[in-house]
């Protein structure tokens, strides 16, 4: 695996999209001006059970591995394995480099960037913001630059889609002395609404050029506000547990809680972090799962409730953020509930009827595209998302030495 100068017809581009015990991967042919998925897959359980599957485009297995019960194969072990892999898989073809996706860019990186060792160090500042990700993306960024020093990496970062917005959708009611040290709304899942704002102009052109609210409902949770295609708000702020409730985080909360649960119930900040993150949200609220899947097929009134709250606050930050951008022409659902839960989607477009959404209840079962009735004067539509797609873009562009589309 030669560093290239730039990838060309031949070469491929690895995504990588790294967890705390797994990961994502995805393999692109580049071909022309197009990508081409020719392989995915994970590794999982890298500290339990190990286990490793790789996929053709098609979904056909290519190769499936499992280490065994308390094998602890661990990010380094599960990385060398795709690097096998990948050279058997790779014959005739060069890995021009591999793109990650990286939580947290901060202030310092508003753009792809390609990685070394002094941009590995200044991502690591920002492991306090994103605790739940950030540690994790940077695992297999480092055991690469070891074991891998000439291939090309380049980082995606999902706050970068969000740097653009109007300084005032940015800012905390805080000191000056406070904000300047970067403590800002940042925004996240910033690659997903990336990649939707590319294709929306294929479905919704006017909703592309005017006003779009876009909800990436799945584990994590977040809602962005469009305007002509750019980031104008979105529900995340400094960390990624603002906003919406998600699987296991609470999103937005008065920060007096916080200040109550240390100073009266006695917790400390480590304690407060699992809370936050690990233990509210659906999971929370429910006392049953993170999973929304489990709760809408519940019974249970912590179930109900859960499934209640993530609807409410949803309609509550629709409102927000069509205020946000002075009205609504479209609403898009995307990620794994946006995507597949009809049910919540209905309940989120019945809630958003006075915001013009008129659903198609026939066309919402079907999945879409378009879920709303053609009189309806706002759209709702189905856009699947593809991060990983973007990833590779934003690497090819990169290791092009091309300069990004991302707003600086
Ligand atoms: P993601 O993080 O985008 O993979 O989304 C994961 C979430 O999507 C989980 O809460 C799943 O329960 C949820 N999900 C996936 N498929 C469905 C479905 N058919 N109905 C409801 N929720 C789903």
């Amino acid at each position: 695996m030669e560093r290239p100068g730039a990838a060309d017809m031949s070469s491929v581009i690895a995504v990588l999209n790294a967890g705390s015990s797994s990961f994502k991967f995805s393999l692109f042919a580049v071909e022309g001006e197009q990508l081409a998925v020719v392989a995915r897959g994970q590794a999982e359980g890298l500290y339990t059970s190990p286990r490793f599957v790789a996929k053709d485009a098609g979904g056909a297995v290519l190769e499936e591995k499992a280490w065994g019960e308390g094998a602890k194969l661990g990010h380094e072990g599960a990385l060398e394995h795709l690097v096998g892999f990948l050279r058997n898989r790779l014959a005739g073809h060069r890995l021009a480099g591999v793109g990650h996706r990286v939580v947290h860019g901060g202030l310092e990186y508003a753009a792809p960037t390609l990685l070394d060792a002094g941009v590995v160090a200044a991502l690591e500042r920002y492991v306090p913001l994103a605790p739940l990700h950030q540690p994790h993306n940077l695992t297999p960024i480092r055991v690469l630059l070891e074991r891998q020093p000439q291939l090309s990496q380049v980082a995606c970062f999902d706050t970068a889609f969000h740097r653009g917005q109007p300084a005032v959708a940015q800012a905390f009611a805080l000191p000056k002395s406070i904000t300047d040290r970067g403590v800002l709304r940042y925004g996240f899942h910033g690659l997903s609404y990336e990649y939707v704002a590319g294709v929306l102009p294929r479905h919704d052109e006017g909703a592309a050029r005017g006003r779009a609210v876009v909800a990436h409902l799945g584990n994590g949770s977040s809602m962005c506000a469009l305007a002509g295609g750019r980031s104008a708000a979105s529900t995340m702020g400094f960390t990624a547990a603002d906003g919406l409730p998600m699987g296991t985080r609470c999103g937005n909360l008065d920060p007096g809680v916080v200040l109550y649960l240390i100073d009266e119930l006695g917790m400390d900040t480590r304690a407060v972090e699992k809370l936050i993150y690990q233990q509210s949200g659906l999971l929370g609220v429910s006392g049953l799962s993170s999973d929304m899947r489990t709760l809408l097929a519940s019974t249970l009134p912590g179930a109900k409730a859960a499934v209640d709250l993530y609807v409410y606050r949803i309609g509550r930050e629709l409102g927000s953020l069509a205020a946000a951008i002075g009205g609504l022409d479209a609403l898009v659902f995307t990620a794994g509930i946006g995507e597949n839960s009809a049910e919540v989607r209905e309940r989120v477009c019945r809630d958003a009827a006075w915001l013009g959404i008129e659903l198609d209840p026939a066309a919402n079962e079907r999945g879409g595209p378009c879920i709303t009735t053609p009189g309806s004067r706002t759209r709702a539509w189905v856009i699947p998302t593809n991060e990983e797609l973007m990833i590779a873009r934003h690497t090819r562009r990169v290791l092009a030495g091309r300069p990004s589309e991302v707003p600086a």
